[in-house]
């Protein structure tokens, strides 16, 4: 309604800029994921956060994008790290939510028959849910050597090995992480809930490799057609959804001055180097740590688990992280800003957005460097999953950013009216031999598989983009959730 959209070339629409607007917005989808987008209020908020101070080049809706708090779910916004400004909103209240992949070297074919064995067993030993309980609970001395280390502390404590770090973004240990300024309330939320999924849209999925699309990346992946994977989706719990609302609130007393000239107060925002700014940057950092830890953990239980249905070792079962993906954080990251090559610091804001750097890229980790990072993008409960690798358009088109998942077609309320837990768990079963197994009928209606977009349209558009090439699709064996 009343939002110019023009369109730049195939899958490449853009929002002028007019008014106060700092730049332009770009939303990056074919013509079915676009009319999708436009039914919510994506292209709304979207061009909102072009207001921020700093916004770098344009603020980008990804092909998976739908509305959230103030900025919207599937956004990236570039916001210069010296003279503009981060903003918790356009990070997310669940700080590094995120998605990691375990290969095994088992077969489908190994697998069938076990399901219900290995989808109880998951259950019963992974907490889910609403409620407290993690894998540890943490002294207060604990909770905050995790949020200053991450994985390190899970590798100290018998969680981890070695290669688990070397697979993970940043090495499982973000710097600057700063635990004095989590809350005490926050970490209060946190400490017995780690190594717990959470509940809702968070999920454990045994699937198989049913595609390799690119068998040279594949292999550098470890990955072949009909290999059992693990997924694994969850973020920072109480703990970052506290550390997002303390900051929120704290933001929009200190610095109303900013908040004034935007056009939605969700978008509160702290000036790049004001001592919010600081204090946020320390405390998200802190609680992307503490989702890694929560990962960690999850992941290094299910080897277990793994290890008592199947009988073997996981060792055996060369239980191997292929990697771990952010979706919900905001980075300090130098980028080319123009075709003279100038290059700037600036807080990159990915929001339901995958980091996709390509090859060569000094950030990606040594066991990728010559095929781009991983980017893992799930799809639902009873669709295909992807795993891709970065692309080389992405630093020119996205600041190195893609889809993060199918994206959401409808909201929770609107999901519980249209499908039954019940029925569409034993659909699952009887039409796609998908075993699903979760704390609520609800959560089921909620995360049916009819109330995400389709996830093959948002991987063609990242592929065909170059922001993120498909390597390989997987499908759902079981699955457990909150
Ligand atoms: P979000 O982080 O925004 O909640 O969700 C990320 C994506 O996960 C969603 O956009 C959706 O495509 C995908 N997803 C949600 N539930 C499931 C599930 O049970 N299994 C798989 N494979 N993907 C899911
Ligand atoms: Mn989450
Ligand atoms: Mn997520």
């Amino acid at each position: 309604d009343g939002i110019t959209l023009e369109r730049v070339r195939e899958h490449v629409w853009e929002i002028p800029q007019e008014g106060d607007m700092r730049a332009p917005a770009r939303v990056l989808a074919s013509e079915a994921l676009l009319e999708e987008i436009k039914e919510d209020k994506s292209l709304e908020q979207i061009k909102n956060t072009t207001h921020l101070p700093g916004i770098t080049n344009y603020a980008i809706c990804m092909p998976d994008a739908h509305q959230g708090y103030g900025f919207p779910v599937g956004g990236v916004g570039a916001l210069d790290a010296e003279n503009g400004c981060i903003s918790p909103g356009a990070v997310g209240y669940d700080i590094n939510c995120g998605v990691r992949m375990m290969r095994t070297n088992l077969t489908y074919d190994e697998v069938q028959g076990q399901e219900e064995e290995l989808v109880d067993s998951l259950f019963a030993n992974i907490p889910s849910g609403l409620g407290g309980g993690g894998i540890v609970e943490a002294g207060v001395d604990a909770i905050d050597e995790i949020l200053a280390r991450g994985v390190d502390w899970a590798l100290e404590n018998g969680h981890a090995v070695e290669d688990d770090l070397l697979h993970c973004e940043d090495e499982g240990m973000r710097e600057g992480a700063d635990p004095e300024k989590v809350s005490q309330k926050a970490k209060d939320r946190g400490k017995n809930q780690i190594g717990s999924l959470g509940s809702g849209n968070h999920f454990l999925e045994v699937q198989r490799v049913t595609d390799v699309f690119d068998s040279a990346v594949g292999e550098a992946y470890g990955l072949e057609e009909n290999q059992i994977v693990v997924l694994i989706h969850c973020g920072s719990r109480g703990l970052g959804h506290q550390t997002c609302n303390d900051y929120l609130r704290k933001i929009e007393q200190q610095h109303k001055g900013l908040l004034d000239q935007l056009p939605d107060k969700e978008l509160a925002a702290a000036p790049a180097g004001s001592q919010l700014a600081e204090d946020y940057y320390g405390a998200m950092n802190a609680a992307i740590n503490f989702a890694w830890v929560n990962r960690q953990l999850i992941m290094h239980r299910t080897r277990q688990v793994f290890e008592r249905v199947f009988d073997r070792s996981w060792g055996e079962m060369e239980m191997e992280l292929l990697y771990d993906v952010a979706h919900n954080i905001a980075k300090k990251e130098t980028h080319v800003v123009n075709d003279d090559g100038d290059e700037r610091e600036l807080y990159v804001h990915r929001k339901g957005a995958t980091r996709a750097f390509p090859a060569g890229h000094p950030e990606v980790p040594t066991a990728y460097r010559d095929v781009g990072q991983p980017v893992i993008i799930p799809g639902s409960m009873g669709a295909g999953s992807y795993v891709l690798r970065g692309g080389e358009n992405s630093m020119n088109l996205t600041f190195g950013s893609t889809a993060h998942g199918a994206g959401r077609l409808m909201s929770r309320t609107q999901a519980k009216n249209e499908f039954w837990g019940g029925d569409v768990q034993q659909d699952l079963e009887d039409q796609q031999a998908i075993y699903v197994k979760a704390q609520s009928g609800a959560t089921i209606a909620e995360e049916a598989p009819g109330v995400y977009k389709d996830v093959d349209e948002v991987v063609r558009v990242s592929d065909e983009l170059g922001i993120g090439d498909k390597v390989a699709r997987t499908f759902p064996v079981c699955n457990i959730k909150g």
